[in-house]
């Protein structure tokens, strides 16, 4: 692992001054009561928009853009900093003028329009707990995620209302009000509905924040469901400190800045990194209303100028995919920093950034339940492709071992695999899963957060992912990660993507059966078949490479671009399919 080759980055590739040189000096340095006073948290106080948005106003940037949105068929729309945070005092008057209170919930369900974000960051002002969910959801997801938050208000589209909502709005005993968007002009509103961009117009663009402090609930975000029934993670607005600080380590981020974060908001990272954490830094931030296409995106890194660029691996694979002659028409003279986040990210796809994009790509680490980055590669030190990179200051990482009586080991050995954990204490860490306080209280041992992936540290402080605990294949006494399979396979040419599962075996345990799905120009015949599987025992030894390949056009993938191996292997087996809220093109 030690011996991976490293990518040093060039003073041209970082362009401007990095925020964060000094790996080991910063972190002996910092601590989050010194950042919070920084952000300017005062005696217990802080909201996460009034510092995103307010401030930068307050500070005399009220024209400065903050948010563009694109979309195919109507013209780039602009926020300034200063009209957000008007419409988004005319939102919390609107909440208050229906008789909302602090810590209500709001949900919200649209498309990426700019009510989205005037409503979001609306509600965080207020002191509301807001959710924002996928609009491609079904009603079935929808009414549940409703339903667990007791949510008072939600905030869509007339068209999606129509589709999705009203049918079932019985089913939806909490819902007090729903504020409607048109799609197509004014909205058609049904009985009990009301027309919210009516609303914000006649409502005033002053407004006395409520007091909301640190350990107040700010945010409810459900996981992705990789790996099982969703869960609701509630987040407070002391994360806002955590969201500051990893935008300035590990996105790099700086005021002239010109940023695209490619997730939705009903993921996690589409608002810690597509709305707060680049506001707080008072970058100006694009979003696509689209959906991708490689064309698209390679012509928005272009003409937005996007200087840092947040995407997922799966994203990346699809760019790969879509080959380098599509790249290869398009110039990115201000891009100067590319991260990653969300699954593994193969060795394969930094180096085609590099080779590509000119920028090698940063992995880096989280969960919906750690509210922000933990772990990540930055420019204070050279990538290890394949390696998620090293904790940021303020975060304590740890391989651990559970040991049998509900106590944890520390894993000091380089190399040994374990669980990744992390010390509590960081301000975005979530405070509890919703009504499910005890299975929250189980993610804790002493002072250690459990994560449930499986990692290991190499003797430089880099951490490498194994798999998730769940996903871990046991073959002949070895327990092998699936990721090491997949992306060893992922370095043959006609390989785009890979997905591994255990097959149960009654000499072996599990055998090991991965599905792929192929590049541009390879043909899933026999012959590819025998070359696929000589190659992976090749790389990774008999023992650990896969006894079956099974070509598809698509893996299945959650709505936040996850490959879901419990799918596969669910089919596979001819077992139920469990929670298939979040799978990608289902509703
Ligand atoms: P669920 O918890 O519902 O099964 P999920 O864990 O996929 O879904 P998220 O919180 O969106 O939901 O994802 C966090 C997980 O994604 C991590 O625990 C890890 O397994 C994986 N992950 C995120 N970033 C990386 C990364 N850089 N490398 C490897 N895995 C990653
Ligand atoms: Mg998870």
């Amino acid at each position: 692992m030690n011996s991976t080759p490293t990518i040093r980055k060039t003073a041209e590739d970082l362009r401007v001054t990095p925020n964060f040189s000094d790996y080991e000096g910063e972190r002996h340095r910092f601590s989050w009561a010194a950042a919070a006073a920084e952000l300017g948290e005062e005696e217990g106080r802080i909201n996460i928009a009034s510092k995103a948005v307010d401030r930068h106003v307050a500070a005399g940037f009220a024209d400065k853009p903050a948010l563009r949105f694109l979309a195919r068929h109507t013209s780039r729309q602009t926020l300034t900093y200063g009209q957000l945070a008007a419409q988004t005092n005319q939102f919390c008057n609107v909440l208050r003028s229906l008789g909302v209170a602090k810590g209500d919930r709001v949900f919200i369900l649209t498309g990426r329009i700019p009510e989205l974000y005037i409503a979001l960051l609306g509600s965080l002002k207020f002191g509301a707990v807001v959710s924002p969910l996928f609009s491609a959801f079904g009603p079935e997801p929808i009414i549940t995620r409703v339903n667990l938050g007791g949510a008072t208000v939600l905030v869509t589209t007339d068209a999606l209302f129509e589709r999705k909502v009203g049918p079932w709005r019985a089913r939806m005993p909490t819902l007090k009000h729903v504020l409607l968007v048109g799609e197509d002009g004014a909205p058609t509103c049904g009985p009990g509905n009301l027309d919210l961009p009516q609303l914000l117009s006649g409502a005033s663009d002053s407004f006395d924040l409520p007091t909301t402090g640190p350990e107040d609930p700010a945010l409810l975000h459900f996981t992705s469901g990789t790996t099982g029934t969703p869960k609701g993670a509630v987040h407070v607005h002391g994360a806002a400190v955590t969201h500051w600080v990893t935008g300035r380590y590990a996105l790099d981020l700086h005021p002239e800045d010109s940023y695209w974060c490619t997730a939705d908001p009903g993921w996690v990272t589409g608002t810690s990194y597509g709305i707060i954490a680049p506001l707080l830094h008072g970058v100006t931030s694009v979003v696509d209303r689209e959906e991708f296409d490689a064309e698209r995106w390679y012509s928005i890194l272009r003409d937005e100028s996007v200087s840092v660029w947040y995407t997922a691996p799966t994203a990346i694979r699809m760019l790969m995919r879509a080959g380098a002659d599509v790249a290869a028409k398009y110039a990115f003279p201000h891009l100067r920093f590319i991260a990653s986040v969300g699954e593994p990210l193969n060795p394969e796809a930094v180096c085609w950034g590099k080779d590509v994009l000119g920028l090698p790509i940063h992995d880096n680490w989280w969960q919906t339940e750690t509210g922000g980055i933990m772990i990540a590669n930055t420019p204070a030190f050279d990538i290890k492709p394949g390696s998620m990179g090293r904790p940021l200051p303020g975060v304590d990482a740890a391989i651990i071992q559970r040991t049998g009586d509900g106590g944890v080991n520390i894993v000091d050995e380089p190399g040994k695999q374990g669980e990744l954990a992390l010390r509590r204490g960081w301000p975005s860490m979530f405070r509890t899963y919703l009504n499910e306080d005890a299975r929250y209280r189980k993610c804790f041992v002493g002072d250690w957060y459990l994560t449930g992936d499986l990692a290991r540290r190499d003797a430089d402080g880099y951490y490498w992912f194994v798999g998730r605990a769940d996903d871990v294949i046991k073959s002949a006494g070895h327990l092998i990660g699936p990721f090491e399979v997949e992306s060893a396979l992922m370095e043959h040419p006609a390989v785009a993507e890979a997905g591994v599962i255990g097959k149960p075996d009654p000499v072996l345990g599990e055998t090991i059966k991965a599905f792929i799905s192929l590049n541009k120009g390879f043909e899933p015949d026999e012959a590819l078949r025998m070359e696929l599987l000589g190659h992976a025992r090749k790389r990774l030894g008999a023992a650990v490479a896969p006894k079956e390949i099974a070509f598809v056009a698509h893996l299945p993938h959650t709505r936040s671009g996850k490959i879901m191996r419990r799918l596969l292997k669910a089919r596979e087996l001819g077992l139920a399919e469990g929670d298939t809220s979040t799978l990608e093109g289902a509703e």
